[in-house]
Order: structure tokens, then C-alpha cells, then sequence
């Protein structure tokens, strides 16, 4: 017996050794490959983040890239809202958070036309005012029918209209709550809402100038498949005046969608 346990010791201590080289081996080799894997990890985020930037559209801390659009270009979802190369965009595809309101409010005036006690962005508020001061100096009269409206205003006028002439109907000319661009601040409509007013002489003006001050028809005539809304007159988005002057087209409006690559389309 005793002779057997001299004979095993060095092959105990020998396995001793391999099991300590082994540990040893898998401590410093287990963070290397953690490192490794985080590296892989950064280098996807990296990849994201360069596709953005190949078509120059730099995101805001907290902006998040959701997809590419049918054009190229990066939709993206920012406070609530959701952005296309950073245009805002509202529609029957693309809802507001029940809490949106618009970010910088023009404060300074109570406008009687207005709805509500929140304004439209302040930015749109100051290039309408400079569009109704450049119009009235040519005789023409610029009102704001419908600038802001909130989410809950919103759901009490769908619902109405939803009532008096079933859904399906109300469809195409109002939005459900979260999907009317009003609740953006970054809309209005104007002079009531007359189906004819592009026919009118302050409205031709203002069809032939709007794009001037960055505003774009948003809703024009036979582009309902694109926009997903009834032709509308007299309802004018603010998307800067670059972005405005492509979309008037000599007089021949591009849909926002069409533009940007989206749909207007409820689920
Ligand atoms: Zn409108």
C-alpha cells in the first residue's frame, strides 16, 4: 500500500500543475474575449451611426434611428415625434405622443384665430406674420383659421366627425388624435377652410409665395395617395424655405411623402 501512494504523488502533483496552468490560461484569456466581444459591439453602433452620416444628417443626443426611408434618407424618432432627415413628419403613418407640444411656442400675441391657449412653433409664427405683413402691403388678407392644436382638442374633433359621418369617411379629411400635424405647431390653416381658395386671388399669392417663407401646400390636388388626406387648400406646413422651394416645383406641389420616402397609411 504504501509503495502505490510514493508511485501516484507526482502524477497528483502533475495534475495539480496542469490544473493551475489551465485556470490560469482561462483568467487571462475570459477578458480578453469580453473585450473582444464589446469591441464588436461598439464596432455595429459604429456602422449605424456612419451610414447617418454618409447622407450628412448628424442625430441629437437621444434622436433614434428607427430605418432607412424609400428615398435613402434616415427616419429617425426625437421627444416624441418622428423625423426624416430631420423634418418632422406627421401623418396617417406616423403619430405624435399623446403628450407633444410644440417645442419653442410664439407667445408674445394672443391671436383670436388661434386655438386654444398654446400657440403654433414661434419660428412658423414669424414667418406667417412676415407672409400677412408682405400680403397685406397688396391688398390681400391673411388669417390663421386653425394653427395648434392639442391632442385632446384633437380627439373631440375626430371623434365628432367621426359620429356625424362614420370613420371611414372621416378618414379622409380629419386625423385621429396623435396623427394631425396641427398638434406639431408647425401648421396652420388658412382664411377658413374654402376648397376654391388657391382659385381666389389671395390665394393664388399665396400658392405662388408661400414657398418663400418655407411653407409647402401639404395636402395638394390628386396626391391623396401619397399624403393619404383629401386635396386641402388651405392648410400650410412650415418646413423651411430650401425644402419648401424644391416641393412647390414651379407650381406643381411634391407631397412631403413622396419626398421623404414615407406612407400616410393608418395600420
Ligand atoms: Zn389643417
Amino acid at each position: 500500500m504504501q509503495k502505490r501512494r510514493v508511485k501516484k504523488a507526482p502524477v497528483i502533483i502533475l495534475s495539480l500543475i496542469i490544473i493551475s496552468i489551465i485556470s490560469l490560461v482561462v483568467i487571462i484569456l475570459l477578458p480578453k474575449n469580453n473585450i473582444k466581444k464589446q469591441n464588436n459591439e461598439n464596432k455595429t453602433k459604429n456602422a449605424v451611426t456612419k451610414k447617418v452620416d454618409n447622407t450628412n444628417y448628424d442625430m441629437k443626443e437621444g434622436e433614434e434611428f428607427i430605418s432607412k426611408t424609400k428615398t435613402s434618407m434616415n427616419l429617425t424618432k426625437y421627444n416624441g415625434a418622428y423625423y426624416v432627415d430631420g423634418i418632422m413628419i406627421v401623418n396617417k403613418s406616423y403619430a405624435l405622443d399623446s403628450s407633444y407640444q410644440p417645442q419653442d411656442p410664439y407667445k408674445e400675441i394672443t391671436n383670436e384665430y388661434l386655438y386654444g391657449p398654446e400657440y403654433l412653433d414661434k419660428t412658423v409664427m414669424e414667418k406667417f406674420l412676415s407672409m400677412q405683413k408682405d400680403a397685406s402691403t397688396l391688398g390681400y388678407d391673411l388669417k390663421i383659421s386653425s394653427g395648434y392644436r392639442s391632442y385632446k382638442v384633437q380627439v373631440d374633433l375626430y371623434n365628432n366627425y367621426a359620429a356625424r359621418d362614420g370613420v371611414d369617411a372621416a378618414d379622409t379629411y380629419s386625423a385621429r388624435a396623435g396623427y394631425s400635424e396641427h398638434q406639431s405647431g408647425l401648421c396652420f390653416d388658412l382664411n377658413g377652410t374654402n376648397a376654391n381658395f388657391l382659385e381666389t386671388d389671395t390665394g393664388k399669392w399665396v400658392n405662388e409665395h408661400a414657398a418663400n417663407y418655407g411653407f409647402i401646400l401639404r395636402f395638394p390636388k390628386n396626391k391623396e395617395i401619397e399624403t393619404g388626406y383629401n386635396y386641402e387648400a388651405w392648410h400650410f406646413r412650415y418646413v423651411g424655405e430650401a425644402l419648401a422651394k424644391k416641393l412647390y416645383n414651379n407650381g406643381d406641389w411634391i407631397s412631403l411623402e413622396s419626398y421623404l420616402g414615407v406612407d400616410s397609411k393608418y395600420e
